[in-house]
């Protein structure tokens, strides 16, 4: 495990209180590598575990000396007491200093989770870099999808990010999600770029790119053309991601359930959120691409892939 790596493990894992003396020796050595360059700053224990039975919490009656349950007086040395947590500033400053972003304090889009740092490009080929943490479910999911026309908008998005990007799923946002570790190294007191990610995340996204089909469906998923049709059929924001999402499994089934987190729709069913009285259009389109077994698994079968729109 790489510094950054351990880093992004205790931002992902919420962890506020890490003690350094309660681990191993090679974990330990790497909490202090990210102490001494400033990742991690030093913070209160809140809690005691005693260090001689390492099984009850211990009361501070004096300074070097706690009150065990089971030990009774037990001596507490200065790394007893120590804890650390990951220093938001720190990272925020560092990620912008790497990238030579101008120095303008970060914007908070969703507290807790999400920050813009600042813009890099020129307009044309500008793009919003941003940090995110703990972006994994349904509920921040959906948070991020209402925050982003206001506070992001249609500008590229790269998000370096301590989450795993497998699992953060924003449908319909133009973002690049980039892990933390793999695009920054420690050097010193700060962070450098790692020269072959950067280089991927440079590269301008062609207008021509953004604008490509999916078979069917326009580069959003925010229409369908059905085969042998000329005219559009508008999809909602909701049918669309659940489109989307089928769209980009390549033919492969999936399970209702996560197909709809995946979505972030709030719905138990696919066919729930295009109800043919009010979307007869996307009702029709659901029902000419999607397929479904009797377990409730859902794909949108290979063929749909050889369209052809003339
Ligand atoms: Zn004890």
């Amino acid at each position: 495990m790489t510094l950054l790596e351990l880093l992004a493990a205790c931002i992902e894992q919420g962890r506020t209180s890490i003690a350094p003396a309660m681990a191993e020796e090679a974990t330990r050595k790497r909490l202090d590598r990210l102490h001494k360059a400033g990742a991690l700053a030093r913070v209160r224990a809140r809690a005691i575990i005693c260090p001689q039975c390492e099984a009850n919490s211990v009361r501070v009656i004096q300074v070097g000396a706690g009150l065990c349950r089971a030990c009774g007086q037990v001596l507490l040395a200065a790394e007893d007491l120590q804890r650390l947590a990951p220093d938001h500033d720190w990272l925020h400053r560092r990620i912008a200093q790497a990238l030579g972003l101008p120095g303008e304090p970060p914007r908070t889009i969703l507290p807790g989770r999400l920050w813009h740092l600042g813009d890099l490009g020129r307009a044309g080929a500008r793009k919003r870099i941003l940090f995110g943490q703990q972006l994994i479910g349904t509920a921040v999911q959906r948070a991020l999808l209402d925050a982003w026309p206001t506070h992001v908008g249609e500008t590229h998005a790269v998000i370096f990010t301590t989450s795993p990007p497998d699992r953060v799923f924003l449908p319909g946002v133009p973002a690049t999600l980039v892990p933390l570790p793999a695009a920054f190294r420690l050097r010193g007191r700060g962070l450098v770029t790692d020269d072959a990610v950067w280089a991927g995340v440079k590269t301008p996204a062609t207008p021509l790119a953004a604008q490509r089909r999916h078979g069917p469906f326009s580069h959003d998923f925010r229409e369908v053309i059905l085969q042998g049709e000329d005219t559009p059929i508008a999809l909602t924001p909701s049918q669309a991601a659940i489109m989307r999402v089928l769209w980009e499994l390549e033919g492969v089934s999936l399970e209702s359930e996560t197909l709809m987190r995946r979505a972030g729709v709030a719905l138990e069913k696919p066919v729930d959120a295009f109800p043919r009285n009010k979307y007869p259009g996307a009702n029709g389109a659901y029902r000419c691409l999607v397929a479904s077994d009797r377990c409730g698994r859902y794909w949108i079968p290979r063929s749909s892939f050889e369209w052809r729109v003339s």
